[in-house]
C-alpha cells in the first residue's frame, strides 16, 4: 500500500520539479532580459546624457573661454601701455562685455602699496567725485550690505579704480580685505595668465538687492610686456584687470538646454573640496547617484565639475518601460509556459494510466481468450479484410501465415458449403438488425481433411456516420466435441425410440403375422366406432381358414405358420384405408374392420378378400376344395350409434362366420344392420365374445375360439 503511494508520489514529484525548472528558467531568462535591456538602456541613457552634457558645457564654456581670452588679451594691451585712463577703460569695458559676453563687470585694480595709498585716493577722488577706498566691515563681507570702513592698512592694497557699467561698482573696494579673492589674483599674477576666482557673492555698493554668486576672472596687468620669470612677475605688476561673471547668467541657457531635457545641473568647484557653487532650484544636491553625467570643465584654471541628473520624467520615458515590459511579459511567458508544460505532463500521466489499464485490460481479454482456446476474428466489411488470431487458424491446424491474406472469401472456401447458406442467413439477419448477434455453428475443413465443428459468435463493432456496419468483431470456439456427443445423444435417442416402437408393436402385434393381435382389438374398435359415430358406416369381417388342423398334420406347424403369414399379408395388401386394420384374432382366424359407405361396397370389399386368397391358389391335399380356402362372416353397420361396442360387433360377425362354416366352408355370410340394429349383444351371448385384454393374454391361440 505504501509502496504503492510512493510509486504514484515520485512521478508527481518529479513532474513538479519539471515544471519548477521551466518556470525559473523562463523567469531567469526573462530577469537576464531586463537587466541587459536595462543596462542597454542605461548606457543609451549614459550615451544620451553625455551628449546632453556636451550640449550643456558648450552652452557656457565657450563664452567663458572667449571671456578669458578677452581678458587676457587686454590684460596684456595694458602691460604694454601701461595704467589705463579712465576713458581708456570704459572703452575696453564697452568692448569686453558687448555681443554677449560672459563678462557682467569689468573692473581696473591697481596694486596700491600702503603708502602710497592716500595720495593714490586724492588722485582718485580728483577725477570720480567722492571715491573712497573701503571695504566691508565684516571680515567675510556682507555683500548686501553698505556696511564698509576705511581700508585696513596691509602691504599692499588693490582698491577698484574703475569699473563697467559704473552703475554695478564696488567703486573703491580693497579687494585684499579677502584672502580668498585675493589667491585668485595671485595666482593670476605669477603665472602671467588670467585665473578664475571661487564663487563668492558679488559686492554691488549701493546697490541692495539680492545676493548674486559670481566669480572674478583676473588678468594681470604688468608695468612691462611678458615679464618671464615669477619674480619679475611679481616686480613688474601693475594691477589686474578683472572680469565679473555671475553665475545664473553664464548658467542660464545651460540650465535650459538642461531644463529642456528634463535634467537637473549641479556645479561643484572642485579646488574648493567639492563645494556645490551652483544647482537646480529645489533640488536636493545628494552626491554621487548612478545615472548622474558627470563632465568636468576647466573654468580658468579652475575645475569645476557638471553633474546632470535625470528627473523621474527623464528616467521613465518611453523607452524605460521596454525592460519591465520584456520583464513581465517574460515572466507571463514563463508561467504560461510551465502552466502548458504542467497540462502536458498531466495529459502524458493520465495518457500512461490508461495505457496501463488497456494493457491490463488486454492482458485480461488475452488470458481470457487463452483460458477458453477462442478464435478471434475481425471482418472489415469494406475492404472484406479478415483479421484472426493464431489461435484462429491453429483450430483449423494451419497458422496464420500460410492462409494471408485472410479475407471473408477465405472463410468461405474453408467453411463447408452444405454449412454456407445457414452462415449467410444469420449474419444478413444481425446486419439488418433483426439478431442482436451473429451466432451459428458450421464445419470448417481441417488440414488433414476432417471438419471442425466451429462456432462462431460475433457483432457489429462499428457503424459510419449513416449507421452501416464497418466492422464486425467476433470468436470462433472448437465445438467438435460436443457436436459428436450431440451425435451420440441423438444416436441414443433414436435408439431408444426404436426400442420403445418395438416395445409398443410388441404389446399390439402378433408377432407371427404383423397383424394388429387380439388385446389390440378393442382400441382400434373403439377408434373405428368414433369415426363411425360420426354418421359413417362400418363393417367387421370374421375369417377362420378352412381345414386347417388337417393342413398342419400334412405339411407340418412350420408350413401351417407360412400359410398364416402369406394369408395375412394378402389380407393386409386388400386393405384400402389408413383407418382399415387386420387382426389375428386367435389360432388361424382374423378379423378385418373397414369402412364401406354400402353394403354393396363391404361386400365388394369382402369378395375381393376371398379372391386374393383363391388367387394364392396355395395347395392344400388334405381339403375337399384342393387349396387353402376360408370361410367369410361379414357384419355392417349402416349408421351405427353409440350403443355400438366391439364386443357386440365381434358377436355379430363371428355369428356370421359360424354361419359361414356351417354352410359348408369357403363362403361368405353377410349379416347387414340398418340404424339401430345389430347394436346390442344377443342375450345368449353376452361375456362370450369378450374380446377385452382380460379376457386373453396369449398372441397365439391354440384352437378355435368357440368350443
Ligand atoms: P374348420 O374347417 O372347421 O375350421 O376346421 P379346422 O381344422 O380348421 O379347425 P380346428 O379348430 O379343428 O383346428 C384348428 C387348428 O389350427 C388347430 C391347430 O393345430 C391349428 N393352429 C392353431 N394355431 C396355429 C398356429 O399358430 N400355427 C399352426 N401351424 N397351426 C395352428
Ligand atoms: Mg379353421
Ligand atoms: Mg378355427
Amino acid at each position: 500500500m505504501k509502496q504503492g503511494s510512493q510509486s504514484r508520489l515520485l512521478p508527481l514529484a518529479l513532474d513538479a520539479a519539471l515544471v519548477a525548472v521551466v518556470v525559473l528558467a523562463g523567469l531567469l531568462a526573462s530577469i537576464g532580459a531586463f537587466r541587459s535591456l536595462t543596462q542597454k538602456a542605461a548606457a543609451q541613457q549614459r550615451e544620451v546624457l553625455n551628449a546632453i552634457g556636451q550640449s550643456v558645457v558648450a552652452a557656457f564654456d565657450l563664452q567663458l573661454v572667449r571671456a578669458i581670452e578677452a581678458l587676457e588679451v587686454s590684460g596684456q594691451l595694458l602691460s604694454v601701455q601701461g595704467q589705463p585712463s579712465l576713458d581708456q577703460f570704459r572703452r575696453y569695458g564697452r568692448g569686453l562685455l558687448s555681443g554677449g559676453s560672459a563678462l557682467t563687470l569689468l573692473e581696473w585694480q591697481p596694486v596700491v602699496s600702503d603708502a602710497d595709498l592716500s595720495a593714490f585716493e586724492r588722485r582718485a577722488a580728483a577725477e570720480q567725485r567722492g571715491y573712497r577706498i573701503v571695504e566691508p566691515a565684516a571680515a567675510e563681507g556682507g555683500a548686501a550690505g553698505d556696511d564698509f570702513i576705511a581700508a585696513r592698512p596691509r602691504d599692499l592694497h588693490l582698491p577698484v579704480l574703475y569699473s563697467w557699467p559704473e552703475a554695478g561698482a564696488a567703486l573703491g573696494v580693497d579687494m585684499a580685505f579677502d584672502p580668498r579673492r585675493m589667491r585668485s589674483k595671485l595666482l593670476a599674477r605669477d603665472s602671467g595668465s588670467p585665473v578664475a576666482s571661487e564663487t563668492f557673492s558679488l559686492i554691488r555698493r549701493g546697490q541692495p538687492g539680492p545676493v548674486v554668486l559670481g566669480f572674478a576672472v583676473s588678468a594681470p596687468v604688468y608695468r612691462a610686456a611678458r615679464p618671464d620669470t615669477v619674480e619679475a612677475r611679481r616686480r613688474e605688476l601693475l594691477g589686474f584687470l578683472a572680469g565679473v561673471i555671475e553665475m545664473p547668467a553664464l548658467m542660464r541657457e545651460a540650465m535650459r538646454r538642461a531644463d529642456a531635457n528634463d535634467l537637473d545641473l549641479f556645479v561643484y568647484d572642485q579646488d574648493e573640496q567639492h563645494r556645490l557653487i551652483f544647482g537646480a532650484a529645489g533640488a536636493e544636491p545628494a552626491p554621487g547617484e548612478e545615472g548622474d553625467a558627470v563632465l568636468s570643465v576647466d573654468v580658468g584654471g579652475r575645475p569645476w565639475q557638471l553633474v546632470l541628473r535625470p528627473r523621474p520624467a527623464f528616467v521613465g520615458g518611453a523607452r524605460d518601460q521596454l525592460p519591465l515590459l520584456a520583464l513581465a511579459l517574460g515572466s507571463l511567458a514563463s508561467l504560461l509556459m510551465g502552466v502548458a508544460v504542467a497540462r502536458s505532463l498531466v495529459i502524458r500521466r493520465r495518457l500512461e494510466r490508461t495505457e496501463a489499464v488497456l494493457a491490463e485490460d488486454r492482458q485480461y481479454l488475452s488470458n481470457v481468450l487463452d483460458g477458453t482456446a477462442a478464435g478471434t476474428w475481425d471482418w472489415h466489411v469494406e475492404s472484406g479484410r479478415l483479421e484472426v488470431n493464431e489461435r484462429w487458424a491453429e483450430m483449423l491446424g494451419r497458422s496464420r501465415s500460410e492462409l494471408e491474406p485472410i479475407t471473408g472469401t477465405t472463410w468461405e472456401r474453408l467453411c463447408h458449403a452444405g454449412d454456407l447458406i445457414a452462415a449467410n442467413d444469420a449474419m444478413k439477419r444481425h446486419l439488418a438488425g433483426q439478431e442482436e448477434r451473429y451466432a451459428v455453428e458450421f464445419r470448417m475443413r481441417h488440414a488433414d481433411g476432417r471438419w471442425v465443428w466451429v462456432q462462431s459468435v460475433g457483432s457489429i463493432v462499428k457503424r459510419d456516420a449513416r449507421g452501416r456496419p464497418l466492422r464486425l468483431a467476433g470468436t470462433h470456439m472448437d465445438v467438435s466435441c460436443r457436436k459428436a456427443e450431440e451425435e451420440c445423444l441423438q444416436e441414443d435417442a433414436r435408439a431408444l425410440e426404436a426400442a420403445n416402437r418395438q416395445l409398443r408393436d410388441l404389446a399390439i402385434l402378433d408377432p407371427l403375422t404383423g397383424a394388429f393381435n387380439r388385446r389390440h382389438f378393442n382400441d382400434v374398435c373403439l377408434a373405428a366406432l368414433a369415426g363411425a359415430h360420426r354418421g359413417h358406416a362400418v363393417g367387421l369381417c370374421m375369417l377362420d381358414v378352412d381345414y386347417f388342423k388337417p393342413y398342419n398334420d400334412h405339411y407340418g406347424h412350420q408350413s401351417g405358420d407360412a400359410i398364416l403369414k402369406t394369408v395375412a399379408q394378402a389380407l393386409k395388401d386388400n386393405l384400402k384405408r389408413s383407418t382399415d386394420a387386420l387382426f389375428r384374432v386367435g389360432g388361424e382366424e382374423f378379423g378385418v374392420i373397414f369402412s364401406a359407405a354400402s353394403a354393396e361396397s363391404a361386400q365388394h370389399f369382402v369378395a375381393e378378400l376371398g379372391a386374393t386368397l383363391r388367387g394364392l391358389a396355395l395347395p392344400h391335399a388334405r381339403s375337399p376344395f384342393g387349396h387353402v380356402t376360408a370361410s367369410f362372416g361379414l357384419a355392417w353397420w349402416a349408421a351405427p350409434t353409440s350403443a355400438l361396442t366391439p364386443e357386440a360387433m365381434y358377436a355379430a360377425a363371428d355369428a356370421a362366420l359360424y354361419e359361414a362354416k356351417r354352410a359348408g366352408r369357403d363362403q361368405t355370410v353377410f349379416h347387414r344392420f340398418e340404424a339401430g340394429e345389430g347394436e346390442t349383444l344377443p342375450q345368449a351371448l353376452t361375456g362370450r365374445h369378450s374380446l377385452g385384454v382380460e379376457a386373453a393374454t396369449d398372441d397365439a391361440v391354440d384352437g378355435p375360439v368357440r368350443a
